[in-house]
């Protein structure tokens, strides 16, 4: 037995962003390790010197946390089977593939690029699979030892036996068979010491202990490798369970080109890490029924890779949007009183932010009517600042010609009002309106032009009690003076 505790890891080569894909795929393991009481490793893969990127872990760790995907091993956190950054462990990949050529499992290769550049060319003309032709197999051990000596740069090379079956079980996919023959004698190590992603995983995967392999479809082609790999070790081979694609709605792998695909860019542009984690989580997987709000605790109890489809997974962001909503909603006043807070500060209300007392008032009349926190200043900059202009179509239904008349009427009386609440303001103008005759609608209209510049919005009693009495009477006389019919 590999552990006796479930122990998976989330294996991301750090390119700089996290990748939605990544989250997803960062958060089923997470939730299976929960679930199952057992162990997330985090693990560096950057044995790709080319690709390297400046702050691209610190920032992976960032949104992993930001997520809430804490793991339990993992760089900076440490760990019994550490170092867990690929490029901290360089001699043991070495130790290895050493070993496999020792034993006839992997070879030394000095073919030069124009050389398997012509090979390849040759297999495509014959249209035959493009696969190593074992040239380099045939040398012996002194020519291998003199090339050595001479400075010639060598990779090693996996020997692998054609005509052979690999079985790969995945828990997602059931039995997927290779056949060795389309396998090609995959390289180890580079010509610059580094390992290649393959035997570098297959290495840590047993050292870490890791029972169950969950990580993207891309990597399914793979396995084959990787269980010959395991084989030669002569290694316990995990679990296996290859995620589905995320697909664009028009079924194209998800790219960049289509939309953003970094979870910091979600982050950035409001999304609250509870639907971004809800959302992703239904990215191929549901409990069976048609529930779709969680919490990520909630997400732990209910999720299983049995449950995990095949089918490639649309990402559509409408109901990432619908999502954001809901949770969003589901946020008490104070917190969202906090984020608004944060949101105005970095805009150009900056210099307008109101006291505790009213971002709660705001919150409060305004949750119902976003879906995103920063859509409160966008939608209603009133609750902030005088109007500068009126609504023309608002004007043409709701501006009379007596209007200033009704407006001068309950103009006193709301300057009367003592420290009001929303309630004085509402019963001040249902007796203004009867003692005049005329309805409601006939001074509410007109107010909410007068205090908003627009016909729609929030309760006007909310805004009144949003902005105050002393602007509420200012704004009234400034739209008695200005607006004309
Ligand atoms: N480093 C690979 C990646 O970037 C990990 C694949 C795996 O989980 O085996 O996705």
């Amino acid at each position: 037995m590999i552990s006796d505790k479930v122990r998976v890891r989330f294996a991301p080569s750090p390119t700089g962003y996290l990748h939605v894909g990544g989250l997803r795929t960062a958060l089923y393991n997470y939730l299976y390790a929960k679930k199952n009481n057992g162990v997330f490793v985090l693990r560096i893969e950057d044995t790709d010197q080319n690709r390297k990127v400046e702050g691209a872990v610190e920032n992976l760790i960032k949104t992993l946390n930001w997520a809430g995907l804490r793991y339990d091993e993992g760089p900076v956190t440490g760990g019994e089977h550490g170092p867990y950054v690929q490029s901290e462990r360089l001699d043991i990949y070495k130790e290895h593939a050493d070993r496999l050529v020792k034993e006839g499992k992997a070879y030394y290769c000095f073919c030069s690029k124009e050389r398997l550049e012509l090979l390849r060319k040759e297999q495509e003309e014959k249209k035959l699979q493009p696969v190593y032709d074992k040239h380099c197999l045939k040398l012996s051990k002194q020519e291998i030892q003199e090339k050595i000596n001479d400075g010639f740069p060598y990779v090693i090379r996996l020997n692998i036996r054609p005509n052979e079956n690999v079985v790969v079980k995945d828990i997602i996919r059931g039995i997927v068979e290779f056949s060795t023959s389309t396998v090609d004698d995959q390289v180890l190590l580079k010509s610059d010491g580094f390992p290649t992603y393959h035997l570098a995983n297959v290495i840590d995967d047993h050292y870490m202990k890791i029972t169950h392999v969950i990580r993207g479809e891309e990597w399914l082609p793979s396995t084959p490798k990787h269980v010959l790999l395991y084989n030669y070790f002569g290694w316990e081979v995990p679990s296996f369970a290859h995620l589905p694609l995320l697909l664009n709605p028009d079924r194209s792998k998800l790219s960049k080109r289509q939309g953003d695909v970094a979870v910091e860019s979600y982050a950035e542009k409001g999304y609250l890490k509870e639907a971004l984690v809800n959302f992703v989580a239904l990215l191929g997987w549901n409990a069976g029924d048609d529930r779709e709000f969680y919490y990520l605790n909630e997400l732990v109890d209910a999720f299983s890779l049995e449950r995990v489809n095949k089918a490639g997974a649309v990402f559509d962001i409408q109901k990432l949007d619908w999502l954001n909503a809901e949770h969003l909603r589901k946020l008490d006043d104070a917190t969202l009183a906090g984020m608004l807070k944060e949101e105005l500060a970095a805009g150009e209300l900056k210099d307008l932010i109101p006291g505790d007392e009213t971002l709660l008032k705001i919150v409060s009349c305004m949750r119902e009517r976003i879906s995103f926190i920063k859509e409160i200043p966008v939608n209603a900059p009133y609750l902030f600042r005088k109007p500068d202009s009126y609504e023309e179509k608002g004007l043409q239904k709701g501006w009379k010609a007596e209007t200033p008349a009704h407006l001068n009427e309950i103009l006193p009386k709301y300057e009367a009002l003592e420290n009001p609440v929303k309630d004085d303001y509402e019963r001040v103008l249902r007796e203004t309106a009867e003692s005049l005759g005329i309805g409601a609608g006939k001074l509410i209209h007109p107010l909410r032009l007068a205090v908003s510049g627009v016909s729609g919005g929030p309760g006007l009693f909310d805004i009144f009690d949003v902005i105050g009495q002393k602007e509420v009477v200012e704004r009234i006389k400034t739209a008695v003076e200005k607006i004309r019919i």
